[in-house]
Parts: C-alpha cells; structure tokens; sequence
C-alpha cells in the first residue's frame, strides 16, 4: 500500500447498468436483492452499494430499492449548468431527484461520445459543484498498454480531472480505473495488473491532493465477475469494483457484494 497514513477508505461496490433495463426488471432485481441481502453482507462494516441506472430509471430504481442500503446515481452528467443541450441533463437536476452519484468519464462516453479530457474535467467540476459524488473513470486502450503507456495514459486522464477538483471536495471522490480492453470483453486485468495500476493512481492523487486524496477510494471495473471479484478485493488498493455485465442479473451481483463483504474495510 502507498500511504500508510491515509484515512480508512470506504469499500464500495457498483453496477453500471449502462443502457439495460426496465420497469419489470426493477422489480425483480428488487425482490432478488432483499432476499439474499442479509445473507450476502453477514459482516461489519459492509461494503457501500451503489447502482447506476440509466436517467429514466433512477426514481423507480430507488423506490424499489426501498430500505435496502444501496444508493443510486446517473451515469453521466452535462458540465453546464443549464442551456440549450438537448438530450442532456444537468447536474442539479441529478441532485434534485435526490440522487447522490454519478459516473463521469465512462469509456464508453470517451470513445463513442468523444469526451476528451478536458470536458471529462468539465464534467467533474460540474457534479462536485451540485454536490454530486462523482465515480471518475479512467483507463488506457489495449494500444497503450502494450505500447507501454499504460500508466502515462492514466496519470495524465488524472491530472487533468484532478486540476478541476477543488481541494475542499476531495473527499467526496471516487476513482474507478477501467482498463478499456478489460470492458465488456470477459477479460479481466489480473489481480497484479489491477494493483499496480491501483498503486499508481493512488500515488498520484497522494501527490496532487495530499493525504485526502490517497484516502479516495480507487475500484477496479472490467469484467468484474462472481468468480475474479474475491481476488480482485484482496489487492491491498483496490477498494471495490465497478461492475456492468455481471451487474444486470441480482444473484450475481449479490456475489460480488458478498465477496466485498468478507474483504471489508482496509486501512
Ligand atoms: C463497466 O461498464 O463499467 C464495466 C466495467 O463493464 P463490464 O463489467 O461488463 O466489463
């Protein structure tokens, strides 16, 4: 681990469940949830819980959810304030749900909807400043990697959120890297890959923003499934997973959030 001194940081485990869904599914995966919840946390402290549904969804998500601890959040979120961007929706309007998180940085909005850096910075700035918890994700290509640029690629996505982030906010973030090549494609970056990586980015947000910044919870996302996540959490930095595929059926979702569970909080 990079910094002994760092605050405890929250473990938490996430479903995206990009654009998949419905009004019956809601219900199911509900019911399903609150069934095997108490059986899938057992220990203390458990993991924080999160789900990222799309816009639509959000409201009927955390009604269904009811008293379950899991909170919901939008998976992206327009760096304006408010204007003529159809098809958009402010981070205000998130907040106005009631809805505390959100995604930012999403490779799947980098490479199909050309989210630069730059507007990825644009993007934190604006859910930090509506009181959002944004979950900002990062990655390098399958090109990068080999290449060997795997961590310049991810230091400078970092470097430029983080110059948006005001230092009075840190602590409301989290970090997911998600090794694009790893996304959707059932190839998980192996526990050593995930870790290394885990140990830069932790490194970086130490030098950039001090000891709340190493105390930012760093999860893994790729193909994150019931069989790798107990390996995956063991990693001494990584602090839970971002999940998508595995996320959309309840059963084994409930598996990732047992194995979080065991793992529990790390110093
Ligand atoms: C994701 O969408 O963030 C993701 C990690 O997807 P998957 O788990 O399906 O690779």
């Amino acid at each position: 681990m990079s910094d002994a001194v760092a605050p405890v940081r929250q473990f938490i485990v996430a479903g995206n469940w990009k654009m998949h869904g419905s009004r019956d599914m809601i219900g199911s995966y509900c019911e399903t949830l609150r069934a095997g919840w108490s059986q899938a946390i057992g220990t203390t402290p458990p993991p924080s819980v999160l789900l990222f549904p799309s816009y639509c969804h959000l409201e009927r998500l955390r009604a269904g959810l009811g008293e379950l601890p899991v909170e919901v959040g939008a998976q992206s979120v327009h760096a304006e304030v408010a204007g003529a961007f159809t098809g958009e929706t402010a981070a205000a309007m998130i907040r106005d749900l009631g809805v505390g998180w959100t995604l930012v940085g999403h490779s799947e909005r980098r490479t199909l909807y050309g989210e630069t850096d730059a507007v990825v910075a644009g993007k934190l700035r604006a859910a930090l400043a509506a009181e959002l918890k944004p979950v900002l994700c990062v990655g390098e290509t399958l090109d990068q990697r080999r290449s060997g640029a795997a961590e310049a690629r991810v230091e400078q996505q970092l470097a430029t959120a983080i110059a948006a982030v005001d230092a009075g906010l840190v602590a409301r973030l989290v970090v997911a890297y998600e090794p694009v090549w790893a996304i959707g494609t059932g190839e998980t970056a192996t526990p050593e890959i995930a870790q290394a990586m885990h140990e830069c980015i932790r490194r970086v947000l130490a030098d950039r923003l001090g000891p709340a910044g190493a105390g930012c919870p760093v999860l893994y996302g790729g193909s994150v499934t019931e069989q790798n996540a107990a390996a995956l959490f063991a990693q001494p930095d990584i602090d839970g997973g971002l999940v998508g595929g595995a996320a959309l059926e309840a059963p084994r979702f409930l598996q990732i959030i047992a194995a979080a569970a065991k793992r529990g909080s790390k110093p």
